[in-house]
């Protein structure tokens, strides 16, 4: 119960900006309803009048009668108009309140932390869910008691019985009927509701590899998952509808007691005159009307759980902590790009394992440097700690010998370029997706950074060249032209520290020698960080770091790297019993190169 009371006060909370608007919606809809209900009730009354006055021969003003009938069907119409526009203008309004309110909570976070498939998820369905809550749920609740109460006093000045058996039914129909729903219907609705999920996942996986599966030869197999996924989702369904079914009977069921029940009370009265004849009518349509009221409460209460479910998993996002603190005064940014490390250790949760442990290094402005290690050394957690995207555990971290944590981390971010092992594109244009980095940047720029990465050429070959959209996540693109627009992407950044996470991987070896000796022409000046199991390429840098186990275990160029560090000769090694046709680089380093 409290929970249930928390969660109400959060969507008040949520709303209340748009509070006028909300009650208006609920003004108009107790409008249109009380209308409906008083359409019946007087048109009951007056087709009963006019009979009654005809059988007596006597004559009747109609013309009062009509009217009003005729005003309340226009309100009742128009109503329903208006009633549907101002609460779903409302609605929408709230939800988009409610996604920027989303996104401010997660915008602290770090990107690690973030699973985009589950936020997708919870910003599209569990955020598109909650307008069950004024729609479905408070509209009717409060309509219905309102214009309910109203019935049931008029009820209650014709006779206390009549509004007794109305009221009890009324409350069996709009409280107990849709708790017996909610009660039997939450198990199979959340069934059905994952079983969907694995259906559209299902679904989506088959076509998405009906190539693969069709070489392999397991369409058929796949098929039938699918079939049987669909047949367990029709029968969960199908119980579901047998309850709604169920519970409409009951209402119907409820309505035509009431009706009876009514009738019971009423015809004794009119027998000992106590009531008028011509009231028979219009006190049961009445009835009738409070019923269609009511029919919308088992509706409202599922919307209630699904909505509560929708809510925690919003929630969920709320006082979660920002992996970064960013200092209250935050340092100038840094200008000139020394980076030093001691003794830095990172674990990504508490007494979880040491991602890095000891790493004490520097890197002077300008530095190119290599970095090799198997997989899960810890070179990508390096780099996500010089992006601020996770803290570290332990040690000291200085750039422009001031600690990092002092300054924003926007600002530290903005001195480095990352070209990331999976390159993303964004579903618009290859211009769009190269100006991400600096939407300022000249045309001349931007083809200038395409030509260093040796994409030009193949862009310009497209359809519409840079305005080619480049499909969901570039999927109209090759591996190696995503990389390649990946790398422009940073090169245009112009920042003074360019990382790159095995940017030739998926190119063949002339285009990457071309594309690298292009690099570092350009980028004789800045530093470049190049992770790389690409031992022909590394082995020409001057400065390697050999990471093993989360350690920084060796520090040096090849030369001093073969001889004493067992690590790199093993990875050495390695590398040239897979790749033998790669020819160990000779030739200038890059540093020679900058010199020259
Ligand atoms: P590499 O880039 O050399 O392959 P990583 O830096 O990705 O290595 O990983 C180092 C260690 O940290 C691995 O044991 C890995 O499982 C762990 N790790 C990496 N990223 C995360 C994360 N976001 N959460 C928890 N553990 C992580």
């Amino acid at each position: 119960m409290k929970a249930l009371l928390d969660d109400f006060r959060w969507w008040a909370w949520q709303a209340r900006p748009y509070a006028g608007r909300f009650a208006l919606g609920i003004a108009i809809s107790i409008a249109t309803v009380g209308a409906n209900m008083a359409l019946l009730a007087v048109a009951g009354w007056f087709i009963a009048s006019m009979a009654a006055a005809g059988l007596a021969g006597a004559s009747m003003n109609y013309f009062t009668p009509a009217a009003v009938i005729r005003g309340l069907a226009i309100v009742r119409t128009g109503g329903r108009y208006l009633e549907r526009l101002v609460t779903h203008d409302a609605t929408l309004r709230l939800l988009t309140g409610l996604r920027l309110w989303f996104y401010r909570q997660i915008e602290p976070l770090s990107t690690l932390d973030l699973h985009n498939g589950d936020l997708l998820a919870r910003l599209r369905s569990d955020i598109d869910t909650l307008d069950h809550i004024y729609l479905r749920l408070v509209v009717p609740v409060v309509v219905g008691v309102v214009c309910l109460s109203a019935a049931v006093v008029v009820f209650a000045w014709y006779s206390p019985a009549l509004a007794l058996v109305n009221l009890t039914l009324l409350l069996a129909a709009g409280a107990i009927v849709p708790t017996l729903v909610y009660r039997l219907g939450r198990a199979p609705g959340q069934a059905a509701v994952e079983t969907g999920a694995r259906l559209k996942a299902a679904a989506v996986d088959w076509v998405e590899g009906l190539g693969e599966l069709t070489v392999f030869g397991a369409v058929e197999t796949r098929r039938a998952a699918i079939i049987e996924l669909s047949d367990e989702w029709i029968t969960q369904q199908r119980r579901l509808s047998k309850l709604s079914g169920l519970s409409n009977a009951g209402v119907l069921l409820l309505t035509n007691l009431a009706l009876v029940g009514s009738a019971v009370v009423l015809i004794p009265l009119i027998r000992t005159n106590a009531l008028h004849g011509v009231d028979f009518a219009p006190l049961l349509l009445l009835v009738i009307g409070c019923f269609e009221a009511v029919a919308l409460m088992p509706g409202a209460w599922q919307a209630l759980g699904q909505a509560r479910a929708a809510t925690a998993r919003l929630r969920a996002f709320e006082h979660r902590a920002p992996v970064i603190n960013e200092p209250a005064r935050p340092a100038p940014a840094p200008t000139r790009d020394t980076i030093r490390l001691v003794d830095v250790g990172v674990r990504y949760t508490p007494d979880g394992p040491w991602a890095l442990q000891q790493v004490t290094l520097s890197i002077a402005p300008g530095e190119h440097i290599a970095i090799v290690g198997p997989s899960g050394a810890g070179k990508s957690t390096l780099v996500n700690l010089l992006l601020r995207l996770t803290p570290k555990s332990r040690g000291e971290i200085c750039w422009d010998a001031r600690a990092l944590s002092a300054y924003r981390a926007a600002d530290l971010r903005a001195r480095i370029a990352l070209v990331p092992q999976q390159v993303y594109l964004f579903h618009t244009s290859v211009r769009e997706n190269l100006l991400v980095g600096r939407p300022e940047a000249s045309a001349d720029d931007m083809i200038a950074a395409a030509r260093t990465a040796g994409i030009h050429d193949e862009i310009v070959a497209l359809p519409e060249g840079y305005d080619t959209l480049v499909g969901e996540e570039g999927q109209r693109l090759s591996g190696g032209q995503v990389r390649r627009i990946g790398i422009a992407r940073a090169l245009l950044r112009d920042a003074p520290i360019l990382i790159l996470d095995e940017p030739f991987e998926g190119l063949d070896r002339a285009t990457s020698a071309r594309l690298w000796a292009r690099l570092q022409r350009q980028l004789a000046d800045r530093t470049l960080i190049l992770i790389s199991h690409d031992l022909a390429r590394v082995r020409t840098f001057e400065r390697i770091l050999v990471f093993e186990n989360g350690r920084l275990v060796a520090d040096g160029d090849h030369a001093r790297l073969s001889q004493a560090c067992e690590s790199y000769r093993r990875l050495h090694s390695a590398y040239f019993k897979r790749e033998p046709a790669a020819v160990p680089a000779h030739g200038p380093t890059p540093a020679q190169r900058r010199r020259a």
